[in-house]
């Protein structure tokens, strides 16, 4: 047997609203696809105001742009994140510090934020790791207490909430991802939101490679220039059209991915009884989208060895992150702004394994009946 460690879901209309998108003769972005996918997004998470992408990586480029983010400025993160949190802060000039995690969520640390405050503080980028809910109401009083933006990287969060608010609607502009990684896919993909509507018209613009084309289309103005810095940041219609078949599907796509979690947790539950590994802690609060399943081993040595035996019964499960202030352009770029050990230690135990729609309940039974196996014949030991 082999199991794949991702497989992206298809709803099944992708293809007739691809077709449709491509009979009306108009691929390029903005067009009513683009419409209907924000207007969806919108709806779904009670948002003002949703605009697509063609990544979570330039929502977050956009964000950095509209905080206005200066060289020398510093922004509050987590270490233990993707790469792109922290290279759209730098593409401005600014220094990532990262803060540690708590040992339960794997989210960002929110007692360690205020000692991570300088002069030069700019935003906090809570990152809601595999969609369960940072601590957001102590992140946003903070912020305003140091009249800093909040900019949720909520990459991993479509349909995820925090004392039942939405994530993605908390912060003052806040990221999604679409990759083929992600619930709600598009290959690539991504959306910003602006929840803070003083942002709403750069934000616009800045989407719009620094042009007021989308006030042109209003009819507010009677041509479009260049106004202000700006990208080319939107997708294509081709995209849009196979997002939108998936968005009109988020919960039903949301509540397969919770069966399998759920399979996971109860089957792995033993183990984790008696010692052997460490499940997900999903705080009350937060109801999350079972984005991922993971768990931590005893030791970096178990991982590297569960790893190894999985894939030897052909399971494909990953380890991530590289805590970014450990590596060459987080050493050169950033700083830490707290000390790392929960972050340095459960990065070298974490194990994730395959959580999409289309995994059999078989594929699953055999995933589990490996790893207990692996902790039953004593080399878990
Ligand atoms: C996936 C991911 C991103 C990047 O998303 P893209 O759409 O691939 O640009 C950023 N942050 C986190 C936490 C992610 O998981």
């Amino acid at each position: 047997m082999t199991i794949r460690f991702n497989f992206p879901h298809q709803v099944g209309t992708e293809i007739e609203y691809i077709r449709e998108a491509l009979e009306c003769g108009r691929l390029a972005g903005d067009g009513p696809y683009t419409k209907k996918c924000s207007e969806l997004l919108g709806a779904y998470l009670g948002a003002k105001d949703v605009l697509l992408t063609h990544s979570c990586t330039a929502a977050l480029e956009m964000a950095a742009i509209l905080a206005d983010i200066q060289p020398g400025d510093e922004v509050i993160m987590p270490s233990y994140t993707f790469v792109s949190t922290a290279n759209a802060f730098v593409l401005r000039g600014a220094i990532p510090v990262f803060v540690d995690i708590r040992p339960d969520t794997l989210n960002m640390d929110e007692s360690l934020i205020k000692a991570a405050i300088s002069s030069r503080t700019k935003a906090i980028v809570p990152v809601h790791y595999a969609g369960v809910a940072c601590e957001m109401d102590t992140i946003m009083e903070m912020a305003r207490q140091h009249g800093l933006l909040v900019i949720e990287d909520a990459a991993q969060a479509l349909g995820s909430t925090y004392k039942n608010r939405k994530l993605g609607t908390i912060g003052d502009l806040a990221a999604f991802s679409f990759h083929e990684t992600k619930n709600i896919v598009s290959g690539e993909g991504g959306a910003l939101v602006v929840n803070d509507l003083r942002f709403f018209e750069r934000a616009e613009i800045i989407r719009e490679k620094g042009t007021n084309r989308s006030r042109f289309f209003r009819g507010e103005v009677d041509k479009y220039t260049w106004v202000d810095v700006g990208s080319s940041y939107l997708p294509s219609e081709l995209v849009a059209a196979f997002l939108f078949a998936q968005l009109q599907h988020i919960d039903e796509i949301n509540g397969r991915r919770m069966a399998i979690w759920k399979r996971y947790e109860s089957a792995l539950r033993s183990l984790e009884k008696n010692g052997f590994v460490s499940l997900p802690m999903i705080p009350c609060e937060c109801a999350h989208n079972a984005h991922m399943f993971y768990l931590l081993t005893r030791t970096h040595d178990e991982q590297v060895a569960l790893l190894a035996a999985l894939k030897a019964k052909g399971v494909n499960a990953v380890f991530h992150y590289v805590p970014l202030h450990a590596t060459d352009a987080g050493r050169k770029f950033g700083r830490a702004g707290s000390a790392m050990s929960v972050t340095e230690d459960l990065s070298d135990r974490l194990v994730r394994l395959p959580l999409y729609p289309a995994l059999t309940e078989d594929e699953i039974a055999y995933i589990c009946a490996t790893i207990e196996e692996f902790f039953g014949d004593g080399r878990g030991l």
